[in-house]
């Protein structure tokens, strides 16, 4: 099997080094030769832990957006229903005079 080497320093260990990049969303690592810190390669690297916190808050926000919506929709039926309940308590016209 061939055996992968540092283009730089033909090195044949690597490792694996968390790096940040800025104005990215997820963290990378980079794959590194362990004698000269090359890079060879990237990947990115996921904290299951907090995008689960962070999903779990966006959920958080739509959930009492959600339920605030439906209690101003509610609210609209009621006051629908109120005015269709006083409009036909009302006589109808022609009706009042008999
Ligand atoms: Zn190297």
């Amino acid at each position: 099997m061939a055996k992968s080497k540092c283009f730089y320093c033909d090195g044949l260990v690597f490792e694996i080094q968390t790096v940040e990049i800025l104005d990215c969303a997820h963290q990378h690592c980079f794959i590194q030769c362990t004698k000269c810190g090359m890079p060879v390669g990237a990947v990115e690297s996921y904290n299951i832990g907090q995008l689960l916190s962070k999903q779990s808050e966006r959920d958080a926000i739509f959930r009492a957006s959600t339920h605030d919506r439906l209690l101003s929709i509610e609210r609209a039926f009621r006051r629908i229903e109120q005015a269709l309940l006083k409009r036909s308590s009302l006589p109808i016209d022609g009706e009042a005079g008999l």
